[in-house]
């Protein structure tokens, strides 16, 4: 093997309107790059639980298990999934796109079963059927749904599906990778048992890290189980020993401490703002993009009530190539844009407007980009 002759890599500056990663600002990238500390230096120790305060703050949550798993949205999903379904649990998934296949993966991977409960991409999920499904089976335990499907632009209604799971004594597992931080979440409130979110969607974080947060009635679940967690970097009661409240903190694994900081710094923001300004941010933008769009003669492909403001998805016109358009606004641009995902590939495009990235400049930019490769 001859020794390789590379230079340091140096990215252009793009505008990220994709489904994620969202813009991340200057502010959290200079947070990136500060001096590495020890995993266990009580320096580090001391930033750690402020980050379980501002994610508490950020979901609306008093729940001490709350933190970030060292790993993307998915590997929150996974320990979502692990720690709460044993062998032979009966678990009722929502899909209404990609996000919900991959929930039924993970039940099925935990030797659970799972109940499907289907909707059209692009539609809502329908509260009528899953309160068939849980009463055609009494004895499901949980209830996972996707609070913001990204593969599509939906809000499920996340507070009506809670209500209904404590109707029928189940627990709840939220998908919230695409929500936190961008409409209205309240976990307490809602009393969700389970959440999983990213750190490269509305947090505008840099990716790689999952936050999450477990009730107390889910703790309880976790405690009581016949069977050990079979993921053993994912079992929150071996994590728990190193992210734990005050104390000793036991090695378990080396936490990815430079992105703490990234996360610590976009949590700042989000805490400076405030979490209902931000709410109105994105839904304030979201108008704005819509007359635009519209203007240019695009069109919503999801109902104006259960409209994501954070993830736009439209119809490609008729007689338009995608990927030419999307390769014209990334090269000429250097503006990314989100394709269409499973059922919806090649007939939208999805227009992330999302935490540091939601602002009227990127609005604007977008606009006038798409306008010039339409020929409008
Ligand atoms: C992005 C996303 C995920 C996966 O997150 P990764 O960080 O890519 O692993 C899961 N669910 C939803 C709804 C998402 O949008």
């Amino acid at each position: 093997m001859t020794k390789p002759n590379f230079q340091s890599f140096h990215p252009q500056q793009r505008t990220l309107m994709g489904p994620g990663p969202s813009d991340v600002s200057p502010q959290v990238l200079a947070a990136l790059a500060r001096p590495t500390l020890g995993h266990l230096d009580p320096t580090f120790v001391g930033l750690m639980d402020e980050v379980k305060v501002l994610l508490q703050y950020a979901f609306q949550t008093q729940n001490k298990l709350t933190m970030p798993v060292s790993a993307p949205g998915s590997a929150g999903m996974e320990a979502c999934f692990a720690n709460l379904v044993e062998p032979g649990d009966k678990v009722i998934v929502c899909q209404n796109g990609v996000f919900g296949g991959r929930m039924q993966q993970n039940v099925i991977r935990c030797g659970g079963e799972a109940i499907m409960v289907q909707d059209e991409w692009g539609k809502q999920t329908d509260l009528a059927k899953v309160e068939d499904a849980l009463k055609a089976n009494p004895d499901v335990k949980i209830l996972a749904f996707v609070h913001a499907e990204t593969s599509t632009g939906v809000r499920n209604d996340a507070k009506a599906l809670c209500e209904l799971a404590r109707k029928y004594n189940c627990l709840t597992i939220v998908d919230a990778v695409t929500s936190l931080g961008g409409i209205e979440l309240d976990v307490d409130g809602w009393q969700i048992d389970a959440i999983y979110s990213g750190t490269q969607k509305c947090l505008s974080c840099v990716p790689g890290l999952s936050p999450v947060s477990f009730s107390e009635k889910a703790v309880d679940v976790i405690q009581q189980r016949k069977t050990p967690v079979q993921s053993w970097f994912l079992d929150m009661q071996l994590v728990m020993g190193y992210w734990g409240q005050g104390g000793q903190r036991a090695y378990h694994h080396t936490a990815p401490v430079n992105s703490v900081y990234a996360l610590h710094e976009s949590l700042l923001a989000l805490q400076n703002e405030g979490l209902e300004q931000a709410w109105k941010r994105h839904q304030d933008m979201h108008l704005m993009l819509r007359e635009g769009l519209e203007g240019l003669g695009l069109e919503f492909v999801v109902d104006e009530a259960y409209r994501l403001p954070q993830l736009n998805s439209v119809g490609i016109p008729e007689g338009v190539d995608d990927a030419q358009v999307r390769s014209r606004l990334l090269n000429e641009f250097n503006l990314e844009i989100g394709a269409g995902l499973g059922a919806l590939a090649g007939k939208v495009w999805r227009i992330g407007l999302m935490g540091y990235g939601c602002n009227q400049k990127n609005v604007e930019y977008c606009i006038s980009s798409l306008a010039q490769v339409l020929g409008k």
